[in-house]
């Protein structure tokens, strides 16, 4: 394994526990997502990867070989921060060159990597500007080239786009996928967006309160949530959510009963609890099924978001939104039913809120 985590925990100077047993092994060349909201804990981790901030507790490896005391640079680590932390006298060639000018490699390397760098970059044309010149697309692939360049093992990125408008963000995406598919560098990167993490990852690691919830491929976190959590945090729009009490198999939505019978064999081991029940907007029909749960709701809003559509419903007292292909856009105040597949219901515990 290239890198491990074992029973990770920070705890800063005044107290507070950032960080809990944090457990995690990456291989060589993969790239790993941490995900959650502010605050979870995911920059204090990353840190501590890259020799930032001391770890309170646990050992960290290197290639099976203990890291805890060692510094940013004997890590062989390349951070790039929220910030681009550029230096604006200088060129975007001086910029991309600095580490490799530090450590004195010869000149007509340094030429020669960083124009293989700005060629992977786009940023061949731009090389004798100042960074004030360039676009915020720009300068984060400088702050990425300054990175790549030192052909490091491991790549650490803290929120890198969280400083570009929505478009340059996709842009910028689909780049850093392509750098990482063409340098096959080890990446660990920090986001509070699920949608980068889902489309960026090999591998997620959601975290919440400084305690990991679920480590797994974006498909698995999709489609196997662990907890209420990870099932409402992935995915867009959220998971859809009813709380109730199973009664004879029955399950309250809105003024309706929705059977569960059908759904789980095991049903009855769940009568009289609090349960939370599951459903992706998107996975629902609107044309009659049979292996499905149906349930009648009122429009109150539609959302046109070009090839889709978000519908948002009230049945009862309960709330939910439907996401349907945009032709099958119904009116504002129309009554509406849907089905719910079988194999789309998820089945959650009402207090330790674990999948059941
Ligand atoms: P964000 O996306 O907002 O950066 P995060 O998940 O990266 O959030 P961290 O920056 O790792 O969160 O912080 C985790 C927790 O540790 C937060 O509650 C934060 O207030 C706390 N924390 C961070 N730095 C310190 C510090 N130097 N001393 C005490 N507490 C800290």
């Amino acid at each position: 394994m290239y890198i491990t985590l074992k029973d990770i925990n920070k705890i800063y100077p005044n107290g507070f526990h950032a960080v809990h047993n944090f457990n995690l092994e990456i291989d060589k060349g993969e790239f790993v997502v941490f995900v959650g909201p502010s605050g979870c804990g995911k920059s204090t981790t990353l840190r501590m990867i890259a020799g930032l901030e001391n770890i309170s507790s646990g050992e960290f490896l290197i290639n099976g070989e203990r890291a805890n005391e060692k510094g940013p640079r004997e890590r062989e680590v390349a951070m790039v921060f929220q910030s681009y932390a550029l230096y604006p006298q200088m060129t975007v060639f001086d910029n991309i060159a600095f580490g490799l000018t530090l450590q004195g490699v010869d000149e007509d390397v340094i030429e020669e990597r960083v124009k293989k760098t700005a060629k992977i970059l786009g940023l061949t044309d731009y090389l004798d500007r100042l960074p004030r010149a360039l676009s915020g697309g720009q300068r984060q692939r400088v702050a990425i080239g300054r990175a790549i360049i030192r052909k490091v093992g491991i790549f650490l990125m803290d929120e890198p786009l969280s400083n570009l408008d929505a478009k340059q963000r996709v842009t910028m995406r689909s780049e850093i996928a392509q750098i990482h598919r063409e340098t096959g560098a080890t990446t660990i990167y920090v986001t509070h967006d699920q949608t980068e993490a889902m489309t960026l990852a090999d591998r997620i690691v959601v975290m919440k309160d400084g305690y990991v919830q679920q480590v797994g491929t974006p498909r698995d976190l999709y489609f196997n949530p662990v907890n209420v959590f990870v099932a409402g945090f992935i995915g867009e729009p959220p998971m859809n959510f009813v709380r109730g009490k199973v009664e004879n198999g029955m399950l309250a939505f809105g003024e309706q009963q929705l059977d569960l019978k059908p759904v789980r064999q095991d049903i009855a081991e769940l009568e009289g609890r609090e349960i939370v029940f599951g459903f992706r907007p998107e996975a629902i029909s609107l044309k009659p099924r049979e292996d499905a749960v149906s349930v009648n709701c009122r429009v109150e809003l539609t959302e046109m978001l070009g090839d889709n559509t978000n519908i948002y419903i009230v049945s009862g007292n309960q709330h939910a939104i439907l996401k349907v292909d945009s032709h099958d856009t119904p009116e504002t105040d129309a009554d509406l039913t849907f089905r719910i597949p079988y194999e789309s219901i998820y089945l959650f515990d009402g207090e330790t809120e674990m999948v059941l």
